[in-house]
């Protein structure tokens, strides 16, 4: 049983950036969804035994869908906090994205260009190799970096029923705001 993950904030705590009303539909009722189906589809499997990430590495077709994106929108709503100006990463998150892109801005630039231009629904993500080495990757669907065997760090999410009630067709505005509320802490714990 892969369970439903409350928000680490109050539905309001984003606003304006994403509004309470989104967070009700995209947590409380997507995210949910692709909980309830994947659980239904892993019961009395051997995959109710594994981990969400152990399910994301080794499934395929229905499964992989649900647990993908299970695993996409539990690391999506856990990166989050109040907006900030000037909001940007420090330690060895900052030192690292100055390594891979040259500074924070052009990191930014190039994260928003890869989210703006994925066709159709999907995720852009940051992540880390085995040494330690940052990439921004496009994944279509319920796609994701996991796959690929790099350590996922940061994720956008562009499927229209992220950004669709606050900033309308608006996708590369959504990305753009989306910085003023990135808990660079929990970006940085993830890079262990
Ligand atoms: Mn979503």
């Amino acid at each position: 049983m892969i369970p439903f993950i409350d928000l680490p904030y109050a539905p309001d705590a984003l606003a304006p950036v994403i509004s309470a009303e989104t967070l009700a539909f995209h947590h409380g009722k997507h995210l949910r969804a692709y909980v309830n189906n994947l659980n239904a589809a892993i019961a009395g499997t051997p995959a109710d035994n594994l981990s969400l990430e152990e399910i994301v590495v080794s499934s395929e077709g229905g499964v992989f869908n649900n647990a993908g994106q299970v695993f996409n929108h539990n690391l999506y709503f856990s990166q989050f906090r109040s907006p900030s100006e000037g909001n940007a990463p420090s330690g060895a998150i900052a030192e690292a994205i100055d390594k891979a892109f040259g500074s924070f801005e052009a990191f930014c630039k190039e994260f928003v260009a890869k989210g703006a231009s994925l066709f159709g629904s999907g995720w852009v993500y940051l992540s880390a190799d085995k040494d330690g080495g940052l990439h921004i990757t496009q994944h279509s669907n319920a796609g994701n970096p996991l796959k690929e065997g790099l350590r996922p760090l940061l994720t956008f999410d562009v499927w229209e029923h992220a950004y669709y009630l606050d900033y309308q067709n608006r996708r590369a505005d959504q990305l753009h705001a989306l910085w003023a509320i990135v808990d660079w802490s929990v970006v940085e714990a993830r890079l262990g």
